[in-house]
């Protein structure tokens, strides 16, 4: 489903001159068809930098990132259009940032109704339906539905995060440290969705930073080792 071979991404910086800041280095793995793939290693190694080359957040130095699309058959992300990707983004690939960026002026419904409009072209109403089910399962409070989620506490902009990335059920999802501001029991839920799309057969490549974690819920971990410098 997904393979990334040899993937680098190197960052020219200009400050005081121009420096070169590696971001991901020789990075390789392969993940099939509804596998659950965690990515666990020290901070600043790169993980975050995988998942957005993955999500053409960022266009990669060098290497291949291979993606068995059911629009367009097999594909080397790292060489596309950005029409293409886009078309994947709105239609396959979801991907889960570390906090929410907030859109000035939109509700926490209208945040997590989006993707499933842009790739069902259901109705406002069911889409409606939809995600106050899953805020309801992730318990967040009816009365923080029509809410700004500017306001929101770190733990309940993650779980609308959340909520707009597994609403959709995308082929593939990216999550980058998806329960670092949760609590216990926010956590368990989670989990539980991302479980329950897993056996509907998403492909989830998720980072983690807690290592018990990982290995209850993956069939492949992959280490990434910190750098000397
Ligand atoms: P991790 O997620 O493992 O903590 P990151 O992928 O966020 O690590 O970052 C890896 C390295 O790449 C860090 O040294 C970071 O400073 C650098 N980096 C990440 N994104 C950028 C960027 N947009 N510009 C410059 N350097 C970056
Ligand atoms: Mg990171």
């Amino acid at each position: 489903m997904l393979e990334v071979i040899n993937l680098s991404k190197i960052f020219y910086i200009k400050i005081n001159g121009s420096k070169e800041v590696v971001g991901c280095q020789d990075i390789n793995f392969k993940v099939n068809k509804g596998e659950f793939l965690s990515i666990l290693g020290p901070s600043g190694v790169g993980k975050s930098t995988i998942l957005k080359c993955i999500y053409r957040t960022y266009i990669p130095t060098s290497g291949d990132i291979y993606y068995e699309s059911l629009l367009f058959g097999k594909l080397n992300i790292a060489k596309i259009s950005d029409r293409t990707m886009i078309a994947l983004r709105e239609k396959e690939i979801g991907y889960v940032s570390q906090f929410l960026r907030v859109i000035p002026r939109v509700t926490a419904i209208d945040l997590v109704i989006e993707p499933i409009m842009k790739k069902n072209g259901i109705s406002y109403k069911e889409a409606r339906d939809i995600a106050e089910e899953l805020l309801f399962k992730l318990k967040i409070p009816k009365y923080l539905f029509d809410a700004y989620p500017s306001t929101f506490s770190g733990g309940e902009q993650q779980k609308v995060n959340i909520a707009r990335g597994v609403i959709w059920k995308p082929r593939v999802l990216l999550l980058d440290e998806p329960t670092a501001s949760l609590d216990i029991e926010s956590t368990k839920i989670v989990i539980d969705l991302l479980m329950t799309l897993k056996e509907e057969g998403t492909t989830i490549v998720a980072i983690f930073h807690d290592e018990k974690l990982a290995s209850l819920v993956s069939d492949k971990i992959l280490r990434i080792s910190g750098r000397s410098i």
